[in-house]
């Protein structure tokens, strides 16, 4: 692989001029051998929502993975804007203003909905543990301003395991929002939710994507119709397709290994 060099550089000379957000490059893990994600490059915009569809196994989570540092690559690199990710721990690209949220939520279900807000709030992660520190006038204006983005002002003092799935999935979404992060990811956020719920998340995203870049992975096509500026479709842990909801629709490749399912 010739990172930087002349033949990669003509391949992508139009997509290097721009300010991207995050720059994918050459992007490979390999577990024992197999290649989950082979040779990636993914570039995306500020302020764009883009979705990453695909047959399941085709590496999409992998993709998320190794942007937040939970799996390290085998080769290639993933700049947020100029910082290079691949050198970071998971702590450090939290730090950097990059949020995951992952398919199953990891919510504080015994604490309320202004608790588990507080206790996601940068400030709280002090040396005097989470739940010690003083609740001041800034967290708390911040807390509501999270619970009305995502719906749940009204349930402020409610215990987060008495809400709905759908709300169980804002409220993580609002505990990665308070950190204000620059980009933010999303596994499969609508699963298991109502029509009404999905609908109300891909407003949620449309509203929050004004101050960041969000990568959403998602199998329901009428969902992602909604939300996405731009589609990947990725297979065996390459691009099988990149660009519209209706280029990716109409591609024949693309109909073969997923949609046509
Ligand atoms: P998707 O999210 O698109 O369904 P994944 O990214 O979860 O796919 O997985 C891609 C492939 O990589 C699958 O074949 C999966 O079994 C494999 N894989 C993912 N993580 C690991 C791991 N930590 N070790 C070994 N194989 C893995
Ligand atoms: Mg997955």
């Amino acid at each position: 692989m010739q990172l930087g060099g002349e033949s990669y550089m003509s391949s992508t000379e139009a997509t290097k001029k721009r300010d991207f957000v995050l720059t994918i490059e050459g992007l490979t893990v390999s577990f024992d051998g197999f290649k989950a994600v082979d040779d990636l490059n993914l570039y995306i915009d500020k302020n764009e929502i883009r979705v990453v569809i695909g047959p399941n196994g085709a590496g999409k989570t992998t993709v998320l993975d190794l942007i937040c540092g939970k799996t390290k690559a085998t080769s290639g690199s993933i700049k947020f804007k100029e910082k290079e990710l691949t050198k970071l721990s998971e702590y450090q690209i939290v730090r950097e203003g990059v949020g995951r949220k992952f398919q199953n939520p990891s919510i504080y279900e015994n604490l309320t909905v202004f608790e588990n807000l507080e206790v996601s709030y940068p400030k709280g992660r002090s040396v005097f543990g989470a739940l010690a520190f003083k609740r001041s006038a800034e967290v708390i204006s911040r807390v509501k301003d999270i619970a009305k983005e995502i719906m749940l002002v009204d349930f402020l003092n409610t215990e987060a395991g008495l809400l709905s799935h759908g709300q169980k999935q804002w409220l993580e979404i609002g505990m990665l929002l308070i950190q204000d992060p620059e980009l933010l990811m999303l596994d499969e956020p609508v699963a298991g939710m109502s029509a009404r719920e999905r609908e109300l998340t891909g407003d949620l995203l449309k509203r929050i994507c004004a101050n960041r870049s969000v990568i959403v992975i998602e199998h329901d096509m009428e969902f992602v119709k909604a939300i996405a500026h731009r589609v990947t479709v990725l297979h065996q842990g390459k691009i099988l397709k990149e660009g519209s909801m209706e280029a990716v629709q109409k591609d024949p490749k693309v109909i073969e290994v997923y949609l046509g399912h």
